[in-house]
C-alpha cells in the first residue's frame, strides 16, 4: 500500500493491524499483504483487499472480520471490495509475518527461483529444530494452502505454507 495512503488512514491501518488470518491467529492481514486499499470519504469506508487462494473459504471469514471490527470502532459504513488482480501471492507476505509462521511452527513460503519443476518451493528449515534435512510427505497439509513434511532430525512433522 502506497505510504501515503498509510499516514492518512493511520487510525484504520491499526484497527486492520488487529484482524487476524483466521487460519494463522498470529498473522493479521496487514502483514498477509492481503489489504491493497483504504478509501475514507465522509463517513464511507472501502477497504479493497485481494483474495490470498481462490475459494479459500477463510476469505469470507477475513471480509466479515475486516468490517466487524472496522463497524465496533465506529466506522458505520464500511464496504469491503475483492480485487483478483494484483493476484495474491505469498511474496506479499512481509518478512514479519514469514517469522511469525516460523514461530507458529508452519514453514513460511520459500520460493526456489532455480527449480521451475517444484512452484510450491520448499521449507528452508524444520520450524521445530531448524534443521534443513526435511522431506515432503503429502502435498496437503491440514489446509489445501499447505503442505505436510516430516523432519528427518527431530522427526516432527510439520505444515508448509506453499509459494503461489
Ligand atoms: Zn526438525
Amino acid at each position: 500500500m502506497p505510504t501515503a495512503q498509510l499516514s492518512k488512514n493511520q487510525k484504520i491501518f491499526d484497527l486492520l493491524s488487529e484482524v487476524m488470518d483466521p487460519e494463522i491467529p498470529v498473522i493479521n492481514v496487514i502483514e498477509m499483504g492481503i489489504v491493497q486499499e483504504i478509501t475514507l470519504e465522509d463517513s464511507s469506508l472501502s477497504v479493497t483487499i485481494t483474495p490470498t487462494y481462490s475459494g479459500c473459504p477463510a476469505m469470507d471469514m477475513i471480509a466479515n472480520d475486516i468490517k466487524e471490527k472496522l463497524q465496533d470502532n465506529g466506522y458505520t459504513e464500511v464496504k469491503i471490495i475483492e480485487v483478483l488482480s494484483p493476484a495474491w501471492t505469498t511474496d506479499m507476505m512481509t518478512d514479519e509475518a514469514k517469522a511469525k509462521l516460523k514461530a507458529y511452527g508452519i514453514a513460511p513460503p520459500n520460493r526456489s527461483s532455480s527449480d521451475e519443476s517444484n512452484p510450491f518451493g520448499k521449507p528452508k528449515e524444520c520450524p521445530n529444530c531448524s534443521s534443513t534435512n526435511t522431506k515432503l510427505k503429502s502435498h496437503f497439509g491440514s489446509t489445501p494452502c499447505k503442505s505436510l513434511y516430516v523432519c528427518s532430525d527431530c522427526l516432527e512433522p510439520f505444515d508448509y505454507f506453499k509459494c503461489h
